[in-house]
């Protein structure tokens, strides 16, 4: 079996069921011209996987190897998230229910600011790093899943900024462009984005 043999498969499955991250995979693949059809998950009525893993590459694999399990044909899944040092990592795997709710990014974001309020000292930023492990298998009990991450540093700020993207987006500063990363287009974001830097690297071993 070679590492690229999924290619020939006809149907790549994308294991998310999160339709900000598929707009921006859409985007991402589409750029590719791969010879297959990237199908999300949710096309073939798959259902979420139970991500019990400890860390995005458990949970990425955990997915990937769900979708292709009840699919039958090759998976790539992403797991990502907010990483904050100064919260020891949290979110972290947690990131989509932070505040308990799954993909209730409002309140995400407001837990998020609460913890950090007591931790702000003044003149210091809060680093932060958006994290994206993309996971792919050409079949369920694949042994030799491929893994490419990508990591994207920041700020959080204080309060919400600009109205594009999803998640923390609003909250996440990129200092070297003055702007939060929900006041990028998607094309922007996905140029230079965890999920973009992570995509980058897969295309890489295309050529491979
Ligand atoms: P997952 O679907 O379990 O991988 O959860 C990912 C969660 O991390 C999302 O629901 C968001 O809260 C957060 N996240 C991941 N990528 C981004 C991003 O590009 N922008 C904003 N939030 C993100």
């Amino acid at each position: 079996m070679s590492s690229q043999d999924w290619l020939s498969q006809g149907t790549l499955v994308l294991a998310s069921n999160n339709k900000g991250k598929i707009a921006e995979f859409e985007k991402l693949f589409a750029a590719l011209n791969l010879p297959v059809n990237v199908v999300a998950q949710g096309q073939l009525n798959i259902e979420d996987a139970i991500e019990d893993g400890l860390s995005f590459v458990e949970n990425a694999i955990i997915k990937a190897r769900h979708a292709a399990k009840i699919s039958g044909k090759p998976a790539i899944a992403d797991d990502s998230g907010l990483c904050v040092p100064i919260l020891g990592g949290a979110p972290g795997i947690y990131s989509a229910r932070y505040a308990g709710n799954h993909g209730d990014d409002a309140a995400n974001n407001a837990k998020l600011l609460a913890d950090l309020k007591p931790l702000r000292k003044q003149d210091e930023k809060i680093e932060a790093m958006f994290v994206c492990v993309l996971a792919l298998v050409q079949h369920a009990e694949d042994p030799l899943p491929q893994i490419f991450q990508g990591i994207w540093t920041g700020e959080i700020l204080e309060q919400a900024r600009g109205e594009n993207g999803f998640g923390y987006d609003p909250l996440f500063w990129l200092p070297e462009l003055g702007i939060s990363s929900a006041e990028l287009s998607k094309e922007e974001k996905n140029k230079i984005s965890h999920r973009g830097q992570a995509m980058q690297l897969f295309k890489a071993s295309l050529a491979k």
